[in-house]
């Protein structure tokens, strides 16, 4: 590499370009500390094996040039979009009227959900001047999103504290004359439980608002565990009241990252997720999605994996998926030290530690090198460990369990509670304004980098309301944040 080549700080780019090879290799050298998907990664993943991945990334090349913002220049994605949704249609329990569109991500689908709701329930009623959405606390951060973005207000829902699921008499009794929108989960990401939704829809249809069901991450799993004799509790189009559910396709139907779809129930649902305009000097737009211009890699890639699947070849993912939950949940279960929380329809589940913190117990494994995902704290649901598990931790299972029951025996209560003056500190900082980098570096995190251990860390953010929490995550991130070039010259 000639000096040339060398960005220095009061430089855009390098002066001369790199080669091919240089620009790869050094663009790869700075992905090497990201987590690489393997069997010991039990959350934040979705590895259906190599050859799957394969499959998805000659399908992503070849498709990443076109664009999404007009289907009259490139015919392939109104094909693929349309036989993707309608596999997504057919499999959830649609009929010849349900709609749908592909998105780039769960969040998306549901944010355009909210928009839908907000916008038709509008349109048929004639009182609707302060919208709100009535949603369980086990609902996924989005719809909160969705109601900051689209000014809507939330309502949240009890859950029950043994089984995680939405308490559906609390949900009629906070529904108003102001409520567009209803939400149940399936299931919930935390709990991977299936709230209560054919109650949900009889509520939905007496107040004739939307239901919609966030099957964001179970949408293309469950279908398949029932072929293979699982009991799932009724939750997509058959039951009366469901207006719209998302399915994330970047997840259990293993698409690379960029790829959801979100369905209607019929076209006059839709429409009011559409957004026009022809009132500027440029071309006339006409959005389903949030994004404009948009590349056909993740739907191609989508398509592409579904096809190289087929039912068969999911199945038998989800086969062994589904073992792996039963074996863990029984083997925990079974254990003195360690439990899981409510009863999964799925293989997604939180444990925690009975005796002992959670965030040391995520610690200990990680430092074997087992990933799991440490989650707060929020109303009935304790601090908890996360798993997602999909097929490539399957081989690892008994390890898995070997591990997460010794760490958990080997836990001792912390030492301490967080004090309140520790609370109080972070309060006033936050509120004053001031730089809260000391702070942070008191809590090991240097120069950006997080602690290798975070139970610590952890235990304080646990234990702040989620109002200052989210002020200071929003806090350290800007801070994460800066861009590179002006960072050098600091
Ligand atoms: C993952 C998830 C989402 C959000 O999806 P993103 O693709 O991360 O934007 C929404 N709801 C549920 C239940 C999820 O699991």
């Amino acid at each position: 590499m000639t000096t040339q080549s060398t960005p220095n700080s009061h430089q855009t780019l390098p002066t001369q370009g790199l080669s091919h090879t240089q620009a790869i290799d050094a663009l790869k050298a700075i992905g090497a500390n990201d987590m690489v998907p393997d069997g010991k990664k039990w959350a934040m993943k979705y590895d259906a094996g190599q050859d799957v991945t394969d499959v998805a990334e000659a399908a992503f090349v070849a498709f990443m040039g076109k664009n999404g913002l007009d289907p009259t220049l490139y015919p392939s994605f109104q094909q693929l979009e349309n036989d993707v949704v309608g596999a997504c249609a057919r499999h959830l329990g649609g009929d010849e009227h349900t709609v749908g569109t592909i998105t780039s991500c769960g969040t998306e689908s549901v944010l355009l959900s909210v928009k839908t709701a907000r916008d038709h329930v509008r349109s048929q009623k004639d009182n609707i001047h302060t919208p709100n959405m009535v949603l369980p606390i086990t609902a996924h951060a989005s719809f909160q999103k969705a109601a900051q973005y689209f000014g809507l207000e939330v309502i949240l829902v009890d859950i029950d504290p043994v089984t995680m699921r939405a308490d559906v008499e609390d949900m009629a009794a906070k529904i108003n004359d102001q409520t567009v929108l209803i939400v149940g989960s399936a299931p919930s990401y935390a709990h991977g439980v299936i709230d209560p939704i054919e109650e949900m829809g009889q509520l939905a249809l007496k107040h004739q608002i939307n239901l919609h069901v966030d099957a964001c991450i179970g949408g293309w799993v469950l279908p398949f565990q029932r072929k293979f004799g699982v009991e799932v509790p009724p939750f997509d189009f058959h039951v009366d009241g469901v207006s719209s559910i998302s399915v994330d396709l970047h997840k259990y139907a293993f698409a690379p990252k960029g790829v959801s779809c979100l369905l209607h129930k019929n076209d006059l649902l839709r429409q009011s997720q559409y957004y026009a305009c022809a009132s500027w000097t440029g071309y006339s737009i006409v959005n389903a999605t949030m994004m404009g211009s948009k590349s056909g890699a993740p739907l191609a890639a989508a398509w592409a994996v579904m096809h190289y699947l087929g039912e068969e070849g999911y199945i038998e993912k989800f086969k062994a998926m589904w073992q792996t939950t039963c074996k863990l949940i029984e083997a925990i279960n079974a254990s003195e030290h360690v439990e899981v929380i409510g009863q999964p329809n799925m293989p997604l589940m939180a444990i925690r530690p009975t005796h002992g913190d959670a965030f040391e117990l995520a610690d200990r494994l990680n430092a074997r090198g087992w990933f799991t995902q440490a989650t707060f704290g929020y109303g009935p649901s304790p601090a908890h460990l996360h798993l997602t598990i999909d097929p490539a931790c399957s081989p690892f299972t008994d390890d898995f369990i070997a591990a997460v029951i010794e760490e958990a025996n080997a836990l001792t209560p912390p030492e301490e509670q967080v004090d309140d003056q520790t609370i109080h500190m972070i309060k006033d900082l936050l509120q004053q304004d001031i730089d809260l980098t000391p702070v942070l570096e008191s809590f090991g995190v240097q120069s950006g980098a997080l602690p290798q251990d975070m139970a610590d860390l952890n235990r304080i953010m646990d234990a702040l309301d989620s109002q200052t929490r989210e002020t200071l995550l929003k806090t350290f991130f800007q801070h994460l944040f800066q861009p590179s070039t002006l960072a050098a010259t600091r």
